[in-house]
């Protein structure tokens, strides 16, 4: 296995005369200069070339049944190894997975240079996947379109080993985007998280409700199987009229067939204080979508969304990885702190981190 981690050039990058460089990964459009990170921390501008910090990290690894993404309607009763990295373009109120979503800590020493988190390649990884007898692959935990690089190689490599992928996002992307995974992307599974402007914009200060929706619709015209999810929260988005436009929108957008999967809140970091959705809520919006004319309309009273599974220590999973837990050391060495701007997007955002709340 590989001991050092690798930048690699942002996929989908406008280089400015002035040095700056456009990430059109998603729609935050990030604007940086020498130094400077994206919203999700993941991406950095050095010398003028925008360079992915997280390629080949792997935060956390988990073998499950696909039904766990939750999807139902692609490969019944098969397996994926689900994999995710560090940093989101969200900054979600109740995220069950700080370390990962803000990924603050492993993202500030990849920045640095160095780092103790595991890093395995593409090749390694569909490997793994072979050796642990699963169908596929899934790039979820946090937003994939972050690390969009490593999830376009590893797709490459284990499509033409017969391996399916599923691609768990908030769909708050580019077409730029969506349109590398045609092709290469076999599942969806998207998030709607409300049909409220409002709600979309506590969580990320730049995203609308439509944003997605044309995302989540893009990525079905691409060939792409579609299946969406709303973890419904007591108070936050759980007005029935809000969850009955949730239903109506995909019944006439992706289609009464296209499966909704209605999921659990559980309380964490700034919602600890809520309490879980009473399943009569989930009961209820599933029977609302279904006099809509949804035919497959699903509850989970026992989990949350993907982001709250429990994710076991990467070697549990994978024997070998641990062996990775070494101090690696980047070629580069040119940020320094000066590259380390979460506290100002947090100043921005009007919230505070706590790395190990939730
Ligand atoms: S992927 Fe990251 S750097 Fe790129 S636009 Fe989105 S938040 Fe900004
Ligand atoms: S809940 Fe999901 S989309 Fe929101 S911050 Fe966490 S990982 Fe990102």
């Amino acid at each position: 296995m590989q001991n050092n981690y690798q930048l690699v050039e942002t996929r989908l990058q406008e280089k400015c005369d002035d040095g700056r460089t456009v990430c059109n990964l998603c729609l935050w459009r990030c604007r940086l200069r020498h130094g400077q990170r994206g919203f999700c921390q993941a991406h950095v501008n050095r010398n003028g070339t925008l360079y992915n910090l997280s390629y080949g990290i792997v935060s956390s690894a988990e073998v499950g049944p696909i039904e766990d993404k939750p999807i139902r309607h692609f490969r019944p009763g098969t397996k994926v190894l689900s994999v995710g990295s560090y940093g989101c373009n969200f900054r979600c109120t109740g995220c069950h997975n700080l370390e990962i979503s803000w990924g603050v800590d492993a993202l500030d020493e990849l920045a640095r240079g160095e780092s103790r988190a595991a890093f395995i390649t593409p090749q390694e990884l569909v490997r793994a996947a072979i050796a642990a007898g699963v169908q596929g692959i899934a790039f979820t935990y946090s937003e994939p379109a972050v690390w969009l690089e490593y999830v376009i190689d590893v797709c490459d490599l284990a499509r033409a080993k017969g391996l399916y992928t599923v691609y768990v996002s908030n769909s708050f992307v580019t077409d730029e985007a969506l349109m590398q995974l045609a092709g290469r992307i076999d599942v969806l599974c998207s998030d709607i998280k409300s049909m409220e402007n409002e709600f979309y914009r506590n969580i990320c200060r730049k995203a609308e409700v439509h944003n997605v929706l044309h995302g989540i619709e893009l990525a079905q015209k691409l060939g792409i199987h579609v299946e969406t999810r709303t973890n419904v929260i007591p108070g936050l988005n759980d007005d029935a009229a809000n969850l009955v436009r949730i239903s109506h929108w995909i019944r006439d957008h992706l289609g009464p067939d296209s499966p909704w999967h209605i999921t659990r809140f559980y309380p964490a970091y700034q919602l600890s204080h809520i309490e879980p959705t009473p399943l009569k809520t989930l009961n209820e919006t599933r029977q609302q979508a279904l006099i809509a004319g949804l035919t497959r309309v699903y509850t989970y009273g026992d989990k949350g969304c993907d982001c709250a599974t429990e994710n076991a220590p990467i070697e549990q999973i994978l024997p070998g990885w641990k062996q990775l837990h070494v101090v690696n050391k980047c070629s580069q060495d040119c940020c320094g702190d000066e590259g380390v701007l979460l506290k100002k997007y947090e100043r921005a955002m009007g919230v505070a981190f706590d790395s190990h709340a939730g």
